[in-house]
Order: structure tokens, then C-alpha cells, then sequence
């Protein structure tokens, strides 16, 4: 029987791929997404029969998908970064829910904008976090702002997907709403975070300039538990006490840290 894939192909660069999404997209025999994506894997997918549409023509790809699959040709639906976070997966479903159509389909997952955003800041993740997808072509602002506020009010990082959707400037108004709970808060700006054309800009929320920040961009709103040291943003996530005796046990520290060289590996020790 054939199969729908859909397949997360991460944020760009061809080695953040999954070994499955690989996998995957080296045995089907048709391919649908959005040109960007396509072009993100077009060396895997060489020789196979493609089929791209625009950026807002999400029903018909899930429908092209759809169809091929059901006609016996193994297909993959491509997605950016991973296809349950504001990708295809849950219109895709819904469709075939609805239709009764009864193919089997499975999800390939990928690394999302967060995660590839995260890890190029440092670990501002690490006490629990919140996305938020600022397009409010599909969802109300009323419902996007009250989320919003909910979360700050959870002391919450919050990750900002598609910061300049239809109302360029919703991302100023989130500041706004920010500064009223979070102060002297740190804020991440990561544009096309592991993939051709990364930028990394990082601030103050006093400083922040929304000039650098795009479709392509996450916006990192750093929660109140985030500082900022040698670099790197890093949430406390409960180890301070733990690391602070560390650091006063000198003997400790010296075992470890001025360590000679490592100890050769002897087989027998595994
Ligand atoms: N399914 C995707 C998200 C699609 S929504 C995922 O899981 O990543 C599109 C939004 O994602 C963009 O507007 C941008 O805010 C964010 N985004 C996607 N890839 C990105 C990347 N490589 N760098 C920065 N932001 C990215």
C-alpha cells in the first residue's frame, strides 16, 4: 500500500535533516511542497516528480499529496522545520478525516525554528517555554494577545513564529505588551537560524531593534529566570545551589576540571 509522508525538513541546512526525513524523501516517488522547501532538499530529490505551490496555497498541496498517495504513488508533503508546528500535518489530517479518505500517512518529525534558533543563543530554553505564531491571517489578535498575556504572566520564555505576518507591525505591539511584564529582559532576534543568510542580534528589550526582524526571523523574549553570560543566554533552571557549592569546593573542582589527559579507552571497559 502506498503512503503519505510528511515529512519536517528542519530549518535549511541539508545536515539538519533527519535520518528518517532522509530516508523518506530518498524512497518516494513524488514530492509536494512550497518551492523554498523544495529547493532545500533538491539534492535528494533529483530525478523524482515535484510538485510546488505558493506560499499560501496550503489546501491544494495538502490535495496534491492527498491525491497522489491515494493513487498508489508512495508521496512526501514537505513542511519546514517540523510539520505539527504551523506546518502541514493538521490541515493534511483534517482533510483526510473529512473526506474519508483512507490512506496511511505518517509524520516525519523535524527541528523547529525554536530549536534551531535556541541553540545558536545559547540555552534560553531550558525553564519551559512558550511559541507563539504571530499571523493573525488565521487566528484572531484578540486570541493571539490574550495567549500572550497569559504567558508572561507564567514568567514563560516566549518564542515568536512569523513576527511580521499581515499587520507588520503586531511584533511592536507585543514589546509593548512585554514591557508591561518583564524588565530589563533580554530578547533574541535569529533570522534564518541554521540556514544561508543567519543573523543573530541580541538586546535588551529597551534596545531591540525591530528594524532586523522579518518572516524569516524568530524573536526570543527571554522570561525573567535568562541572563546573559560570555555569549550565551542561559535560564536557571534550579542547578544554582547545586553549581554554587561547586564552585566553593575547590577539591572537587581540581579533580575534575585540571584533569591530566583523559584516560585511554580500553575496550575491556565497555
Ligand atoms: N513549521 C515551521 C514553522 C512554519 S511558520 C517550523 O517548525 O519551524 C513560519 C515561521 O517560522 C517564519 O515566519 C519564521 O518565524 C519561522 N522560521 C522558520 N524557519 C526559520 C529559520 N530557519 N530561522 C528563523 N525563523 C524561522
Amino acid at each position: 500500500m502506498s503512503k503519505l509522508y510528511i515529512v519536517g525538513v528542519g530549518p535549511g541546512k541539508l545536515e539538519y535533516l533527519t535520518l528518517r526525513a532522509y530516508e523518506v524523501l530518498r524512497k518516494v516517488s513524488i514530492v509536494v511542497g512550497y518551492g523554498r522547501y523544495i529547493e532545500q532538499i533538491a539534492p535528494i530529490i533529483r530525478g523524482k516528480t515535484i510538485f510546488t505551490t505558493g506560499m499560501r496555497d496550503e489546501v491544494k498541496r495538502c490535495l496534491i499529496a492527498i491525491r497522489y498517495a491515494a493513487q498508489g504513488y508512495d508521496t512526501a508533503l514537505v513542511c519546514g522545520g517540523d510539520p505539527g508546528v504551523y506546518g502541514l500535518a493538521g490541515l493534511c489530517l483534517q482533510i483526510c478525516a473529512e473526506l474519508s479518505i483512507d490512506i496511511e500517512v505518517e509524520i516525519v518529525p523535524g527541528i523547529t525554528a525554536a530549536l534551531a534558533g535556541a541553540c545558536l543563543v545559547g540555552a534560553p530554553l531550558m525553564r519551559d517555554f512558550v511559541v507563539l505564531n504571530l499571523s493573525d491571517i488565521l487566528i484572531p489578535w484578540e486570541e493571539i494577545e490574550h495567549k500572550l498575556r497569559k504567558a508572561l504572566e507564567g514568567n514563560f520564555t516566549i518564542v515568536i513564529y512569523n513576527p511580521c505576518s499581515k499587520k507588520k507591525y503586531n511584533i511592536e505591539k507585543v514589546f509593548n505588551i512585554v514591557r508591561q511584564y518583564y524588565h530589563n529582559t533580554y530578547v533574541a532576534i535569529v533570522k534564518n537560524a541554521l540556514r544561508e543568510g543567519q543573523e543573530i542580534y541580541i538586546s535588551k528589550i529597551e534596545n531591540v531593534d525591530i528594524s532586523k526582524i522579518d518572516m524569516n526571523t524568530i524573536v526570543i523574549i527571554c522570561s525573567p529566570h535568562v541572563y546573559f553570560r560570555k555569549g550565551w543566554l542561559i535560564a536557571e533552571r534550579g542547578y544554582e545551589p547545586k553549581l554554587r557549592k561547586l564552585l566553593n569546593d575547590r577539591e572537587t573542582l581540581e579533580k575534575f576540571i585540571n584533569v591530566s589527559p583523559a584516560p585511554r579507552r580500553h575496550s575491556s571497559a565497555y
